[in-house]
C-alpha cells in the first residue's frame, strides 16, 4: 500500500519516526526484564518444591488448563468472556509482535505470513475477527467489573480496596490494542482506496472493515496522520503492557502457563516439611514449617503471583460462605502483596519473619477444613492446602495452637486418638459378634483384606454402628477380612493436615509396620480420612486401598452382594460426597451406583454435588476446633439437601455423619431431614 507513508519512513519535525519505532521496544524490554529479575528474586531465594516429575502430563495439563481454558466454563458468563479474549489476545499477540518490526522494516513479515501469501490472508481474517470479539468481550466484562459486577469480585473493607479499577483499566489497554491496530490497518487500506482506486479484502463485520468505510470520506493527509499515530499508539500500548503485567493480579498473563505446568498432579497428599530428608532429619530440623516468607517454596510464590482475582475459589469456600475468617483468594492476593513488599523494585529486600501476624491472621490458618474446593476451583491451578499445612507446622512448632485443639493433641501423642481413650478399647466395638468373631490380625492369624477401623469409628458410640454394619457387609459379601485391634493407631489423616508433622509420622510408622505384619493384600475402610491417608499419606505401604463404597459397588455388579427394594417409597435420599472421597480421591461413582442399585429407590442430586459438593466442616481436627463463623456448614448443607427435595442425607464418612446429625438438630429439621451412613442403608437393604 504506497499510498500512505509507513511509520518507518516517516518524519515528525524533521525527525524520523524510525527512531522512536527503534526506540520504544528498546526501552519496553529493558524495562520488562529489569521488573522480572526483580520478580524472579523471591522465586531464586524459596524453598524448593518437586514439580519436575511427570513431564508428559504436566504438558497435558498445559494443554488441556492453560490453552483450552478446561475449568473456564465453570462459571459459564466469565468464563466465556475470558476463553475469548484469551484466544483473541494470543493471536493479535503474534501481529503485535510483527508490528514492532514492521516500525523499522515496512514489509516485515513472519515466514508464511506475508500480506500476498496464503498463510498471511487467511492470518489476517483472523486476527482481523480475534481482534474485533477481543474488543467487544472488552467491553462486556468492563461493564461486568465496573458496574454489574457478581458478589465474588467485592472485597471486605478489611482487606482494603477492591482491584475493580486495575480490571477495567486493563480491559482498557486490551480494547486500545484492538482500537489502534484496526486504524492502522483500515487507515492504509482507505487510503489506497482513495489514491489508487485499489482494493483490499477485510473481513466484513471486524473492526477494520468498520473503521475502512468510516475513512472512505475522510481526507487522505488525515489518513496518513491517523496511519502514522496508531501505529505507535499500538507500539506504546504494547510494551507498556508488557511492563504493566507484572505489577499487579495480571501478572498471571505471563506466570499462568508456568503455573499450570507446575501445578500439583497428585491429589489428596501434603508435602513434607522440606523434600528430600529422612523422618529423622525431619525430627533434627530446628524449625518446620513456614514461619517467614522465604519458608514458602518457589511454587507457592509463583501461586501468588498468578492469582487473576476472580474470587471462585472464595466463592466455593465452605470457611468464606459461613463468614470465618478465611477467604482463600485474600491469602494468594495478601502473600503477594507481601513479596512485592519485601522485595520491591527499587530498594533492598527486607525480611518477613512473621508470616502469622504480620502477613496472615492464625484464625484464617485455623479455619480451613482442607477441603479442596479452591484447589478443584481454580482455572490457574493455584494451591492452598500445601500452604495451609505448612504455615500450621510453623504455628504448632512455636506452640501456638488453639485452645481447643490443645487437648485432641495431647491426647493424640499420649494414646494415639483424639479421644483419649486407651488402646485396649480399641476393638471393644466388635464384642456384639461374639457368636462369629472378628479376625485380629496380629501377624499368626492372617486375613486377605484388612479393616481399618481408624479412631472416630472405633471410639464414638454412635460411629460404632457404622463400623459394626461395615463387617456384617463385610462378610455378606464373602470378603475374609480382620482388623489390627489394639495395634491400630489413628491413621493420622487430621494429625497430617493439623501441622503436627513429627507425631503423624510416628502413627504412620506403626502402622505401616502392624499393617505389614498382618500380612493382607488389600485394605479397606469406611472411613474416607483414613482411606485418603493409607492412599496418599502413606508411600511406603503398597498395599492397594478401598473405599467400602467401591467394594459395596463392586459386589453388586459381580453378584456377591443382593438388594431388596427401598424400604420406605416416601423417602427421597441425596447423597452428600466427602471431601476425602471424592474431591481428594475422586470417588464419585460408586457410592451413587451402590444407592441406585436398591430397586425403587427414589434420589435427588443437591446443586452442589461431587466436584462442587460443600465441605461438611470435618476435615482436619475441625471436630474439635470452634471457630467464628455465622452459620455452621453443616446446618448449610443441611439445607441445601432440603432444597433438593431429599428427607435423608446419605454421608459415607463418619466426620460427616456427626456434622449432619448435629446440623439437623441445630435447625430443626428433624421431622424432615434425617442422615444415614451410606453402609447402614446398604445394611438395611441386603437380600
Ligand atoms: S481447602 Fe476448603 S476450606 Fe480451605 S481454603 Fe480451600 S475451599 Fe476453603
Ligand atoms: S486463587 Fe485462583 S480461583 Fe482464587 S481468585 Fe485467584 S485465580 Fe481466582
Amino acid at each position: 500500500m504506497e499510498s500512505i507513508i509507513a511509520p518507518a519512513h516517516y518524519s515528525l519535525l524533521g525527525i524520523p519516526l524510525v527512531l522512536l519505532a527503534i526506540a520504544i521496544p528498546l526501552v519496553g524490554i529493558a524495562l520488562w526484564v529489569y521488573i522480572m529479575a526483580k520478580r524472579v528474586a523471591p522465586l531464586v531465594r524459596a524453598r524448593a518444591d518437586e514439580r519436575f516429575d511427570n513431564i508428559p502430563k504436566r504438558i497435558l495439563m498445559v494443554v488441556k488448563i492453560w490453552l483450552l481454558q478446561w475449568r473456564q466454563p465453570r462459571y459459564m458468563m466469565a468464563g466465556v468472556l475470558h476463553i475469548i479474549i484469551f484466544f483473541g489476545f494470543l493471536s493479535l499477540a503474534l501481529r503485535s509482535s510483527m508490528l514492532v518490526f514492521i516500525g523499522v522494516a515496512p514489509n516485515f513479515a513472519l515466514p508464511g505470513l506475508g500480506e500476498h501469501q496464503i498463510g498471511g490472508m487467511i492470518y489476517n481474517v483472523i486476527k482481523d475477527y480475534a481482534g474485533t470479539f477481543v474488543f467487544f468481550a472488552c467491553m462486556i466484562a468492563s461493564v461486568r467489573r465496573g458496574i454489574f459486577r457478581p458478589e465474588r469480585y467485592e472485597v471486605p473493607e478489611r482487606f482494603g480496596k477492591n482491584h475493580n479499577a486495575e480490571a477495567v483499566f486493563v480491559l482498557m489497554i486490551i480494547s486500545t490494542l484492538m482500537l489502534s491496530e484496526s486504524m492502522y490497518e483500515s487507515s492504509a487500506v482507505a487510503a489506497a482506496a482513495i489514491t489508487t482506486g485499489e482494493t483490499h479484502f477485510l473481513a466484513p463485520g471486524t473492526l477494520a472493515w468498520f473503521f475502512r468505510n468510516v475513512f472512505m470520506d475522510t481526507p487522505v493527509e488525515k489518513l496518513q496522520a491517523i496511519h502514522v499515530a496508531t501505529y505507535f499508539i499500538h507500539d506504546f500500548t504494547f510494551f507498556f503492557f508488557l511492563c504493566f503485567l507484572p505489577l499487579g493480579k495480571h501478572f498471571h498473563v505471563i506466570t499462568s502457563i508456568f503455573n499450570v505446568f507446575f501445578m500439583r498432579l497428585r491429589r489428596g497428599n501434603i508435602k513434607p516439611p522440606v523434600y528430600g530428608l529422612t523422618d529423622e532429619e525431619i525430627e533434627n530440623l530446628d524449625s518446620i514449617g513456614v514461619k517467614k516468607l522465604d519458608d514458602f517454596t518457589w511454587k507457592h510464590i509463583l501461586d501468588f503471583y498468578t492469582c487473576a482475582d476472580c474470587g471462585r475459589c472464595a466463592d466455593q469456600c465452605p470457611a468464606a460462605t459461613v463468614g470465618r475468617p478465611l477467604i482463600p483468594r485474600f491469602i494468594t492476593i495478601r502473600g503477594r502483596d507481601a513479596i512485592f513488599k519485601h522485595y520491591p523494585l527499587s530498594g533492598d529486600i527486607t525480611s518477613c519473619d512473621n508470616v502469622i501476624g504480620d502477613v496472615f491472621e492464625a484464625d484464617e490458618i485455623w479455619s480451613c477444613t482442607t477441603c479442596g474446593a479452591c484447589e478443584e476451583e481454580c482455572p490457574l491451578g493455584i494451591e492452598y492446602i500445601d500452604k495451609m499445612v505448612d504455615m500450621r507446622r510453623g504455628l504448632v512448632d512455636n506452640g501456638e495452637v488453639p485452645q481447643t485443639l490443645q487437648k485432641p493433641l495431647q491426647q493424640l501423642s499420649k494414646k494415639g486418638n483424639a479421644w483419649g481413650k486407651g488402646p485396649k478399647k480399641r476393638a471393644d466395638w466388635i464384642k456384639i459378634f461374639d457368636d462369629e468373631p472378628v479376625k485380629i490380625l496380629d501377624g499368626e492369624t492372617t486375613a486377605d483384606t484388612l479393616f481399618f477401623v481408624d479412631s472416630i469409628s472405633s471410639y464414638d458410640d454412635r460411629m460404632q454402628k457404622i463400623t459394626q454394619a461395615t463387617v456384617r457387609i463385610l462378610r455378606k459379601a464373602g470378603i475374609d477380612f480382620g482388623i489390627l485391634g489394639k495395634e491400630e493407631k489413628d491413621s493420622g489423616n487430621e494429625v497430617l493436615r493439623f501441622g503436627e508433622e513429627l507425631l503423624f509420622r510416628a502413627l504412620r510408622e506403626h502402622n505401616i509396620e502392624m499393617i505389614k505384619k498382618s500380612g493382607v493384600k488389600r485394605i479397606v475402610t469406611a472411613d474416607p480420612h483414613a482411606f485418603n491417608a493409607l492412599k496418599n499419606d502413606y508411600p511406603d505401604l503398597d498395599i492397594p486401598v478401598e473405599h467400602i463404597s467401591q467394594v459395596v459397588a463392586r459386589s453388586i455388579k459381580t453378584g456377591a452382594l443382593k438388594l431388596k427394594p427401598a424400604e420406605d417409597a416416601s423417602k427421597v435420599y441425596t447423597y452428600h460426597d466427602p471431601c476425602y472421597l471424592g474431591r481428594h480421591n475422586g470417588v464419585y461413582d460408586a457410592p451413587r451406583d451402590a444407592i441406585n442399585s436398591i430397586p425403587q429407590v427414589r434420589t435427588s442430586e443437591m446443586m452442589r454435588s461431587k466436584d462442587r459438593s460443600f465441605c461438611c466442616s470435618g476435615g482436619g481436627l475441625m471436630l474439635f476446633y470452634e471457630p467464628e463463623e455465622e452459620e455452621r456448614m453443616g446446618a448449610l448443607r443441611v439445607k441445601m439437601a432440603a432444597k433438593a427435595g431429599a428427607s435423608v442425607i446419605v454421608t459415607a464418612c463418619p466426620f460427616c455423619m456427626v456434622n449432619m446429625e448435629d446440623a439437623i438438630k441445630v435447625t430443626n429439621m428433624e421431622d424432615r431431614m434425617e442422615a444415614i451412613d451410606f453402609v447402614e442403608l446398604i445394611e438395611q437393604h441386603l437380600a
